[in-house]
Parts: structure tokens; C-alpha cells; sequence
């Protein structure tokens, strides 16, 4: 083999926050902490703090390796922190506060976190868990000042930095060593690690970056409605430095009113966040007249966005929707943005791809399989499972001997995602549903996805979940659960009428049920679970 002669730089975070620093020192970094404080900082004092934060943990002990945690809201210090843990070559343990106590204290253990960031906001959390995770040697408090707490080696973070200097030069790793490491939510089994290389954290930044990809640049003020504890905030802190943008990090606080007030002041061109938070914001402009003419794009994925945001957003606000497909084991698996080809087309094409989880992105092949493995073809409506491979895909979990994770075959190894997927011959990829929520009816599938974005179409609709319950006949059949918009009333059959130019009409919902509140799982997906646990006596109409 004849070698490349190109230089041996490996791919490392610390090159991202130190590239940030340098040439987009005054750019700015704007975060509301937990007791709702803003902070106005730039990229030049996070790499500087961010460096603080290694030193700190150097005098901790800290090496290659451990694994450090953080329970904390999207702010500044939590990406000094992102920087600090992964730049020093420890990996940094995201964890999504949203979870049971039990499955946190779970996942702390099973990676073995030495340290724990910890916001003032979770401090009764922590004191819960603590006597259940003897492997964490310090809890740091995001704070200035330690509150009252019963938390054993307690430190306020903004002492515990300040002692130490900024001088610390960042070692030059192996860009296969571990930067990041993430659960999954497990909403069956115990939670799945997912260890991210440096290498891969910044291939897959590459990729956000790309035009396709969420073109994030230097010109853009990005807020990022993603928790940074779901899946690394989907590369955009990460995206934010390698391409010198202004970010803004909202805290706690996701309300409509609180998104769409920082977008307004802060002239917020591009954010990112899951279709809930979309469809809030859309219902809180209707109500209130607001508009947010700098907005010009978000990204919207973590579950299926329903045509009709989309309709109303672009239509209504001028604001295109980038609807992408990804999941923890590689942040972001599909590209949401268009070619020129697909500009050309006429709305109602060019809007049908678009509620598409968007197409193949390069870095992440896909492939479809049918239930014995054998490839199902791209032909736009046959369904099989999705698989995924790719550098930054991950290619077994932490600490896990598990072989119906991936699929070995004659073509390499192969995430499953565990999704059911139609795909056509450019790539776009429609996500009919989670394998285990697809509705079996007399050997049929009906995706709830589908029913579910034609219901919240209809008037008077918030938010609509679709699942499958037993059935005497059919195996299963769907019953539909709707919120109603404040002040419309509950009409069953309207709503079927509604929905039924948009499916075939044996997919029809048997029967329609007013609920309240439809439940969410830690990373902001309708928890189907428990709505066919709650369920489950339910009799259907004679
Ligand atoms: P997580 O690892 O928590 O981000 O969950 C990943 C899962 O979210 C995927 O396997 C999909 O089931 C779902 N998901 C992500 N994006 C989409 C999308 N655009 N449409 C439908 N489901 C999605």
C-alpha cells in the first residue's frame, strides 16, 4: 500500500472549542441558568473556562477514560463542561434527569461515573441517588454558592473552578478514545450505552454542518431548544464551535412564550427540538399574534413531525421545516434538507417529501430488511426494518454481550434501529414506526404514525396518540387517544371523517377517546407503553 503523506492530526473535540476561540472569540454564547439569570459570554471565555474545568479535574484524579456525568439544563456551564470532560480525554455522561430515580442511579453505575455536575434544580434528585451510586467521588453543584444539601462531597462549581488557572494545554489523544457516552431511553429493557468516539463526535459535526445536513455557519444565531442531555443535543453544541455561530442555550425554561421570546431578542435564525415544542410554539403564535420573522429554519426530529406543523409554519411564518430521522446510537441519521432537484417540484411534491424523515445523508448507510433479513426493496412503500452503519453509527453498546442488537451478514455489520421504514430510490426514508408500536391488524400493519399526523390535522386537535389493542378478530386494532384545543368540542365521527381521505379506510380508528394528557417519555416521545398498559381493558364498540 502506498500511504497518504498527509499530516497525523487526529480528529478531537478539543480541536472544535479550540478552533471556536480562537477565530470567534467575540461571537456570542447566551444562557439562562436555573434560577433564571442570563449570561452573556462568548466562544473565547468558554474555551477558557472549559480548560478550568480539565484542570479541576486533573487535580481530581481524573484520567483517560473515567466517565463523568452531568444531570443539568442546556447553559453555559454545562458546555464548559461538555468541552471540559471530553477535551481532557475523560468522556463525558450525559444524563436525561427525566428518567425514573431508578434507572438514573442504573446508569451511573453501570458506567461508573466518578464525578457528577449536577444542577441546583436536580439537587433533591442527587440526594436520592447518592446512597445508590458508590462510584461517584464528588457531586459538583452548577452554582456560585453551595446550597443547604445533604449530598456527600459537595462542591459549588464556580469555586471549585476558580482555583485553577486556564494555562492547561489539552493532550493530543487517540481520536478512537471514548468522548461522549449517552443511554439510550430504554423503554424496554434496561437503558443501552452509547459510547461516541472523538473521531466520530466530529465526523458527525462535519455532517450537521453540511448544507444538507442542518447548514449550521457563522452566520446563523442558533438556539438550541434540544436538551443537551438527548443525544449530545443532537451535535449542535458541537456544530456551534466547529462553525463559530452564536448560540443560545434557553435553561429550563421550554415554554412557547420562553422560545419565542428569545428568538425575537436574540434574533434566533435556526433552532432545533422535537415536534412537542414545535407544536406549542405554532399553537402560542396563533393565540397571541406573535410573529418571529428572523427565524428561518428549524430542524424538527426524536419523533414523527406531522405534516400539518409544517403546512403552518412555512405557510403562516415563513419558516422552512427540516424534518430528520436519528437516534442516540448516531445523532443525526438522515438529512432533512433539499437539493435543488426537490425545490423544483411543485408544493404539494416538494411537501410530501418533506414530512418524510428525510433522506439518505452521507456517513449513515441505510438498508431495508424484511423479518428473515432479506433486503426489501426501495421502492417507496414496501416496509422493512431499518439498518444503519456508518462511522459514526454505533457499532455495539457499552458493556453489553447482546448479538440481536446488530445484524450480522454478508455485507457487514448493521445496526437495527429497531424502525419500520419505507424507502425510495433517492433516498428518502418514511419511518411507518417503532417496530413494536406498528398496529397488527389480520396480518396488516397500520402505522400509528400515520393516523396520528392525520388526526392532529383535523380541527380542534392538539396532540393524538395512536395504538394497537387486542382485538377478538383482527389481533389488533387501533384505538385513537386525542387532547382537544382549549374550547372545541369532542365529535368522534367528525374526527374519523377527518382523517379518512389520509388512509386506507381499514386503518380507520375503531374508536376515538378524549383524554386529557397524552404521556411523554423522558426524551419527549408519546410513551405508547403506558397508553396500552392504561388501556388494556378497554371494550371496543359493538
Ligand atoms: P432516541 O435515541 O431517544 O433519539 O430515539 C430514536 C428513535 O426516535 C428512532 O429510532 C425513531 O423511532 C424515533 N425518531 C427519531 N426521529 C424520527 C422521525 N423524524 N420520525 C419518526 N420517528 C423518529
Amino acid at each position: 500500500m502506498l500511504r497518504g503523506l498527509n499530516m497525523d492530526r487526529q480528529l478531537l473535540v478539543s480541536s472544535l472549542i479550540e478552533y471556536a476561540g480562537r477565530n470567534h472569540s467575540s461571537t456570542e454564547v447566551i444562557a439562562t441558568d436555573s434560577s433564571g439569570v442570563v449570561h452573556r459570554t462568548n466562544w473565547s471565555e468558554v474555551r477558557s473556562r472549559a480548560q478550568q474545568v480539565s484542570a479541576a479535574l486533573l487535580d481530581e484524579g481524573i484520567s483517560t477514560g473515567d466517565r463523568i456525568a452531568t444531570i443539568a439544563w442546556n447553559d453555559h456551564r454545562h458546555l464548559e463542561v461538555y468541552y471540559g470532560i471530553t477535551a481532557l480525554g475523560s468522556v463525558l455522561h450525559t444524563v436525561n434527569p427525566r428518567l425514573r430515580d431508578q434507572q438514573i442511579s442504573w446508569i451511573i453505575s453501570h458506567a461508573e461515573d466518578q464525578l457528577v455536575f449536577v444542577d441546583p434544580d436536580f439537587l433533591r434528585l442527587a440526594e436520592t441517588i447518592a446512597p445508590e451510586t458508590p462510584s461517584v467521588r464528588k457531586w459538583v453543584v452548577l452554582t456560585d454558592e453551595l446550597p443547604e444539601t445533604s449530598l456527600p462531597n459537595a462542591v459549588a462549581y464556580e469555586e471549585w473552578i476558580s482555583k485553577r488557572g486556564s494555562a492547561i494545554r489539552w493532550p493530543l489523544l487517540d481520536e478512537w478514545s471514548a468522548a461522549t457516552l449517552c443511554y439510550t431511553s430504554g423503554t424496554t429493557g434496561d437503558p443501552k450505552g452509547v459510547v461516541q468516539s472523538h473521531r466520530s463526535i466530529v465526523l458527525q459535526t462535519w455532517a450537521t454542518c453540511t448544507g444538507d445536513g442542518h447548514d449550521v455557519n457563522s452566520s446563523q444565531s442558533i438556539l438550541l431548544a434540544v436538551p443537551m442531555f438527548h443525544v449530545n443535543g443532537w451535535a449542535i453544541p458541537f456544530a456551534a464551535a466547529m462553525s463559530g455561530a452564536k448560540l443560545v442555550l434557553p435553561g429550563p425554561d421550554l415554554s412557547a412564550e420562553a422560545l419565542v421570546r428569545q428568538i425575537r431578542a436574540e434574533q434566533i435564525t435556526f433552532s432545533a427540538g422535537v415536534p412537542t415544542i414545535w407544536l406549542s410554539v405554532v399553537q402560542y403564535l396563533k393565540d397571541t399574534g406573535v410573529d418571529i420573522p428572523s427565524l428561518q429554519r428549524i430542524a424538527v426530529g426524536g419523533s414523527a413531525a406531522p405534516r400539518s406543523l409544517m403546512d403552518t409554519l412555512e405557510d403562516d411564518y415563513g419558516v422552512f421545516v427540516s424534518h430528520v430521522w436519528g437516534m442516540t446510537e448516531m445523532t443525526q441519521g438522515s438529512a432533512g434538507r433539499f437539493t435543488h432537484r426537490v425545490t423544483g417540484l411543485n408544493r404539494e411534491e416538494q411537501r410530501r417529501r418533506q414530512a418524510m424523515a428525510g433522506r439518505e445523508l452521507y456517513g449513515v448507510e441505510l438498508r431495508l430488511v424484511d423479518n428473515n433479513g432479506e433486503d426489501v426493496p426501495r421502492d417507496g412503500f414496501s416496509p422493512g426494518e431499518l439498518l444503519a452503519r456508518g462511522p459514526w453509527v454505533a457499532g455495539a453498546y457499552f458493556e453489553l454481550d447482546d448479538e440481536t442488537t446488530h445484524l450480522q451478514d454478508e455485507h457487514g455489520n448493521w445496526l437495527r434501529t429497531g424502525d419500520v421504514a419505507t424507502m425510495d430510490t433517492e433516498g428518502y426514508i418514511a419511518i411507518v414506526d417503532r417496530a413494536k408500536d406498528v398496529i397488527k391488524s389480520g396480518g396488516e400493519w397500520i402505522s400509528s404514525i400515520e393516523l396520528e399526523n392525520a388526526a392532529v390535522a383535523a380541527p380542534g386537535i392538539a396532540e393524538a396518540a395512536a395504538v394497537g389493542l387486542r382485538h377478538d378478530r383482527w389481533g389488533e386494532r387501533p384505538l385513537l387517544l386525542v387532547v382537544l384545543e382549549p374550547g372545541a368540542e369532542f365529535k368522534p365521527d367528525e374526527i374519523v371523517e377527518a382523517i379518512r381521505p389520509h388512509v386506507a379506510s381499514w386503518c380507520l380508528p375503531d374508536a376515538v377517546v378524549e383524554v386529557e394528557e397524552i404521556p411523554h417519555t423522558g426524551t419527549g416521545k408519546i410513551n405508547k407503553r403506558l397508553l396500552r398498559d392504561r388501556f388494556s381493558d378497554f371494550s371496543w364498540p359493538q
